[in-house]
């Protein structure tokens, strides 16, 4: 079966002198990963057309059954240079990216708000936007379409009212009062009405909130050990470590 779906690169991993096998998140498929022949000959039809976090047009040849696709044919949607080319923003959408592909495995069903999510997040980015608010309040709105998200403003065991001093507990899914409490800890409130700004604004807000020095690595502490109980396993975020050292914490 031939088709063809809007899709960004996610990963490109060399398969052999001239092929390389490119990890996608597509509109009309989700996650798929595609085989592309010949993708790194020099005047290959693919020269230019299958970079890392560019948006292109695929056509893939697909089969029932097999894990990987054979793209046939791509043409540039939005190239993302400075995606490619920025520090900041490579490391931002490299760690967005590290994230997506822990939450959405392959055989996900496709999700046309987590494609517009990748959409918005790497334009931001690629528009110089600051790199943490985007990919903090990013992974709160990808952890709530994946259906882990998560309560900031109700006690998730008796359903109160939370606020003032806050208590947070993984496995329970969020705050919880003060009463419902012996498992949760405490957690600075700026960061818990950050996730719940996540919740109903644009991201394109979400980053012009600032918190204190360190406040987004805080956040992205508190989102990666929420996201670990719930997806029952360990991330590995190597771009972490690389946003920690480039980037002002606080923003
Ligand atoms: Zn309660």
């Amino acid at each position: 079966m031939r088709v063809s779906t809007p899709a960004f690169v996610l990963r490109r991993v060399r398969w052999s002198d001239s092929s390389l096998i490119l990890t996608l998140y597509s509109l009309d498929y989700g996650r798929v990963s595609a085989m592309a022949r010949g993708a790194l000959r020099p005047k290959g039809k693919f020269l230019g057309r299958m970079e890392l976090f560019s948006q292109g047009e695929f056509q893939l040849a697909r089969r029932e059954g097999r894990e990987l696709d054979t793209a046939t044919e791509a043409s540039v949607i939005k190239h993302n240079l400075a995606l490619r080319t920025g520090s900041r923003a490579f490391a931002g959408a490299g760690l967005f990216t590290e994230w997506l592909l822990s939450v959405v495995s392959h055989g996900n069903e496709p999700s046309g708000p987590v494609y517009r999510l990748v959409e918005e997040v790497f334009s931001l980015l690629e528009a110089g936007a600051p790199p943490w608010p985007i990919i903090c309040g990013g992974v709160a709105k990808l952890l709530q379409l994946s259906g882990h998200g998560f309560s900031t403003d109700t006690c998730v065991a008796c359903g109160a009212k939370v606020d003032a001093a806050v208590l947070w507990s993984h496995s329970s899914g969020g705050v919880v009062c003060g009463k419902c409490g012996e498992t949760g800890f405490s957690v600075k409130s700026g960061i818990i009405s950050f996730l719940s700004r996540a919740g109903s604004s644009s991201l394109e807000s979400l980053a012009r909130v600032s918190l204190w020095s360190d406040g987004y690595i805080q956040c992205h502490s508190l989102l990666k050990d929420y996201a670990q109980v719930h997806l029952e396993r360990r991330l590995l975020l190597k771009s972490e470590k690389v946003m920690k050292e480039i980037l002002d914490a606080g923003q």
